[in-house]
Parts: structure tokens; sequence; C-alpha cells
């Protein structure tokens, strides 16, 4: 049962204080029980679809005698593209687990302005290509305790989903500013927008709003968990709000360093 090792102790003494840290510690040892057995049974379902659908197109290859090579051809295509999916899955399904290991190592203060930079350098061709721009509004010196990588791939999945679900035409804004003791960092977008009812589950792993948008633009809904995630190990939180009157804003805070070398 749920409460099978709770330990009943009275009184304001130092035993009763040890019962209750006990308590509390077996509470959250259930919890990341459940969350690690909902994390598998979701993560075989995300695998299931993809190899159920390449099982399906190889044995309409090899089951039918007359096939055309057109057909063929388009069937093997479908294929590679389900085993891209796979590829994408698996690999950011690798990062989730590195990301459940220990303290972060190596970190160092990095400069938040020079990782946005180049974050917006990179992905600049996409957005190009479907007709957003990219502005950038960025305090100079700013500095957080991270790992450049474990920043730019924060930047990165919260810009390249301002760019994959955006509109033509649309904008995205990434800025950052001291406030109080926090680097405070926001990437908004004149996207499509998310419902105010899926706000609180977009972080979720493998939660998608509109699943086939999402696929299409080879989303495997595992970006904003691998975003929060990363943050969290870095002191960071993460939100999003609806922006008005249309898309998206994710605000992002770090413990900014000072002191520390370099700044
Ligand atoms: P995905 O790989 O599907 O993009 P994410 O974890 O990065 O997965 O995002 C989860 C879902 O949140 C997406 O499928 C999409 O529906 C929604 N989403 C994320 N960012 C935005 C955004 N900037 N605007 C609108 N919807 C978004």
């Amino acid at each position: 049962g749920e409460y099978s090792h709770r330990v009943q102790m009275g009184g304001g003494d130092e035993l009763s204080q040890m019962a209750e840290e006990f308590n509390e510690l077996t509470g959250r040892l259930q919890t990341t029980e459940e969350v690690r057995r909902r994390f598998v049974s979701d993560a075989s379902h995300e695998l299931k679809t993809p190899l159920a659908s390449i099982r399906l197109l190889t044995d309409s290859i090899l089951q039918n005698g007359d096939i055309d090579p057109g057909t063929v051809r388009e069937f093997v295509g479908d294929i590679g593209e389900e085993s891209e999916r796979l590829q994408r899955i698996t690999e950011k399904l690798l990062t989730l687990t590195r990301l459940d290991a220990a303290a972060p190592v190596n970190t160092e203060p990095v400069d938040v302005e020079e990782v946005a930079r180049r974050v917006e350098h990179m992905l600049e061709p996409l957005a190009r290509a479907v007709d957003v721009s990219i502005t950038l509004d960025l305090a100079p010196g700013l500095y957080i305790r991270c790992t450049r990588d474990d920043l730019y791939q924060i930047i990165f999945n919260l810009v390249e989903n301002a760019v994959k679900y955006n509109l033509p035409g649309g904008r995205v804004l990434i800025t950052a500013r001291p406030e109080l003791d926090r680097a405070v960092l926001t990437v908004e977008d004149t996207g499509v927008g998310i419902p105010q009812e899926d706000l609180a589950k977009i972080f979720d792993r493998f939660y998608r709003v509109d699943k086939a948008r999402s696929r299409a633009a080879g989303g495997t809904g595992l970006g904003l968990s691998i975003v929060q995630d990363t943050a969290r190990r870095h002191g960071g939180t993460v939100k999003a709000q609806r922006r008005e009157p249309e898309g998206t804003c994710f605000t992002v805070t770090f413990p900014l360093c000072r002191g520390e070398g370099s700044v």
C-alpha cells in the first residue's frame, strides 16, 4: 500500500524529525518509481507506432507478388521516414536518460548572449525557409553556471519550436535580461499558440498538442521535457504562457553567476 512504509513517531524530538524525513523520502521514491514506470510505458508506445508501420509496409511489399515498382519506391520511402522517426526518438530518449544521471559536471560560467546568438545563427536558414523572422534583444554580460551544450540545447529546442509552430510571415523574439539575482530568457513567437488547457502538459514526455502537425514537423514530444529537465539540473525554471493576441511565450530563468572569473 501507499503508506505501508510510514513510520509513526510522536513529539518534537530528533527521532520524530528523522521519521518525518524518512516518510518524505519514501513518498518521493514511490513517485519516482511511478514516473519511471509511466516513462517506460510511454516510450514503448512511441516506439511501437513507427515499428508497426514499418512491418505493415514490408509485409505489403513482400506479400504482393505483382506489386509495381512505383509503389515499392513509395513504400520504401515511407519505411525510410519511419526509420528516421525511430532514430530521432531513440536519440532523444538517450539524452533524457543522461539527464536522469547525477548532478551536472563540468559547469562553468556560460555567456547567455553568445549562446543565444549561436542558436539564432544555426536556425536562421530553417526560419527563412518558412518565412519566419528571428529578432534578438540580449543584454550583454549575463553569465549563468551551466554547461554550454546544455544551455545551447535549451535555447535551441525553444527557438526551433517557435519557428516550427509558426505561420508564414511570423516572428520570433529572443530576449535575455537580468532580474534581481536571475537571468531571464524569453522566446516569444506569433505562431499557432497553445490552448490554455494544454499549457501545463506540454513539458510532459511525449506530449503533443496537435499530433498530426507535430508529426509532420518531425516532432517527438520530447523537446520540451528535455528543456525542463536540463534547466532544473542547473537551478533553472521554465514556463509557457499564451501571448496576446496570438502565439506563445516561453520564459526560462537561471541563477545569475557573479564574481566568477569571466564575469
Ligand atoms: P515536439 O517534438 O512535438 O515539438 P515538444 O516537447 O518540443 O515536442 O513540444 C510539445 C508540444 O508542444 C508540441 O507538439 C506542440 O504541440 C507544442 N508546442 C511547443 N512549442 C510550441 C510553440 N512555440 N507554439 C505552439 N505550440 C508549441
